[in-house]
Parts: C-alpha cells; sequence; structure tokens
C-alpha cells in the first residue's frame, strides 16, 4: 500500500503534467460526477496538494478534485490520450495538450468547492503532511505531547492518519528505530530526547523515503551495500521487512511481531534501551 511519499511522488507527476495549462477535455466514470465534465473543461490546474494519502488537484475556477487511492489507486501520466495497456478500470482522465493524466483503480472520488475541502471528512481529521506543509520537529513534539496523543501506543499512533498524514507500515517500523522506541512503548514512556529523535524521524524519514523512492536506511551505509552487489530488499530499510537479519547498528537479530493487525519490526537491543539509535 502506497504511504504519503509514494502519494507525493504521484502528485508531483500529475502536477508537473497538468499545472498552469488549460484542462481541455475531462473524463468521470462515475456517473454521478458527469456533471462536472461540462464545469472543470477550460478551467487551469493551480496545484496538486497532497493531505496523506489523499490527493487535492486544485483549479482556477473553485473547484477541487479530491482523490483517496485507498489500497488499488493508481495514477499514469502518459501523451496525449495514449492509454496504457492495463486490467485496470479507468476512474478520471485529465487532458490537456500534450499529457493525459489518468486515474485507474480508486473509488474515491470527490469533486468539491474549494471552502468545502477544509471540512470535507477525510481532510478536516488529518493530521499535518509533511511533506507538503512546513512542519518543524518542535511542532511534532508539542503534538505528541496533546492529551489525545500522549498516552497511546506509538505502534497505533504513528498509522493514526490524524496525528502524522502519510506514516504507513513500513514508515511506522522505521521511525520507531531510528529513535529507540520499543514496541510497547507510549510518549509517555519517552525520555524528552527520545520524542525529539522521533519528532525528527517523522520529517527526516518522510523526506528522504520521498527523495529517494522508498529507502529509509542510512544513505551512506545504502552505497556500501550496494557496491557490495546487495539487493535493494536487503538495504532499503533499517528493520522493515528483515525479521531474523542483523541489525545494522548493533548486529542483533531483528524480530517482527503484530501491532494494530500489522507487522512491526524492531531491534530488541537498540530499541529496548530508552535511548534514541540514531
Ligand atoms: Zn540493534
Amino acid at each position: 500500500m502506497p504511504e504519503g511519499p509514494e502519494i507525493r511522488r504521484a502528485a508531483d507527476g500529475v502536477e508537473h503534467a497538468l499545472k498552469n495549462k488549460t484542462v481541455q477535455d475531462i473524463y468521470f466514470a462515475f456517473p454521478h460526477l458527469e456533471d462536472y465534465e461540462e464545469l472543470l473543461k477550460g478551467s487551469v490546474v493551480t496545484r496538486v496538494d497532497t493531505k496523506g494519502k489523499a490527493m487535492l488537484i486544485h483549479f482556477d475556477n473553485g473547484y477541487t478534485i479530491y482523490s483517496h487511492n485507498q489500497l488499488y489507486g493508481k495514477w499514469y501520466i502518459r501523451n496525449l490520450y495514449n492509454y496504457p495497456k492495463t486490467n485496470r478500470q479507468l476512474r478520471l482522465a485529465l487532458h490537456n495538450e500534450k499529457k493525459s493524466a489518468l486515474l485507474y483503480s480508486a473509488s474515491d472520488i470527490e469533486v468539491l468547492r474549494d471552502e468545502e475541502v477544509p471540512e470535507h471528512p477525510f481532510v478536516s481529521k488529518v493530521g499535518p503532511d509533511i511533506l507538503s506543509e512546513e512542519v518543524t520537529a518542535d511542532e511534532l513534539l508539542q503534538r505528541m505531547k496533546e492529551k489525545r496523543f500522549y498516552n497511546r501506543k506509538w505502534s497505533i499512533l504513528l498509522l493514526d492518519q490524524g496525528f502524522v498524514a502519510g506514516i504507513g507500515n513500513y514508515l511506522r517500523s522505521e521511525i520507531m528505530f531510528a529513535a529507540g522506541i520499543h514496541p510497547s512503548f507510549r510518549p509517555i514512556d519517552c525520555t524528552e530526547d527520545q520524542l525529539m529523535k522521533a519528532s525528527e524521524a517523522i520529517i527526516h524519514l518522510m523526506k528522504q523515503s520521498y527523495k529517494t523512492g522508498g529507502i529509509t536506511n542510512d544513505l551512506e551505509l545504502v552505497k556500501k551495500l550496494k557496491a557490495k552487489g546487495e539487493k535493494r530488499s536487503k538495504y532499503r530499510h533499517w528493520v522493515f521487512n528483515r525479521e531474523g537479519a542483523s541489525c545494522f547498528v548493533c548486529g542483533s537479530e531483528i524480530e517482527k511481531t503484530v501491532a494494530a493487525s500489522r507487522r512491526l519490526y524492531f531491534c530488541p537491543v537498540c530499541q529496548g534501551q530508552g535511548d534514541a539509535v540514531l
């Protein structure tokens, strides 16, 4: 399932293809959206935002297309009317003079007036998006200490899109490792230093994953492992998907557990000391 960094990269592709260009043709697969085709034709795309796993395409006529990819949605950017060969169902197509931006399989698509966007059920509840907004480590630290977050387990909190938007399963394990947080911990169990490390790790790992296409491991280490001929699956993460392999920091065996019904990977030594690892 794509996480925030993957959605932001898809949004960059959509923005690159559509921004500041006039929509010459538009198609909605869902009958209840058909009336918007005429309304949006001839308008100009002003920007493409993300809110975690949701995407917002803004137009200069006061309307915004909201889409959420859920598990299956996928964007394709193609030359005009050059549809990919796929068994997926086309749900939304935006065409300008040169490009077609095509959304397949997604079922969660809406057209909103700009002023309705902040009140949208998903947008109104979702936390800050590190990749679309300026969020500082201090602001995140304050957020962790809010009553509604402070006493909840990290393993649940990090997947809650209301805390920080766009963190999914691999980022959860990686952030907890970087900050040395044991799977059973809550923010209230952590030292101030560890909370700060967690804030920094959230920002740093999301940005690095966005820039590198999903790599959360140390980039110098990645370089060395690549030079040794290691495959992507061996160097991509610190702990995620590495059950039984050696921890890159201490050499202990990485363990796997289940938290909030999802796989969670951790180093029992690095994450058992109550100190930040990185
Ligand atoms: Zn370790």
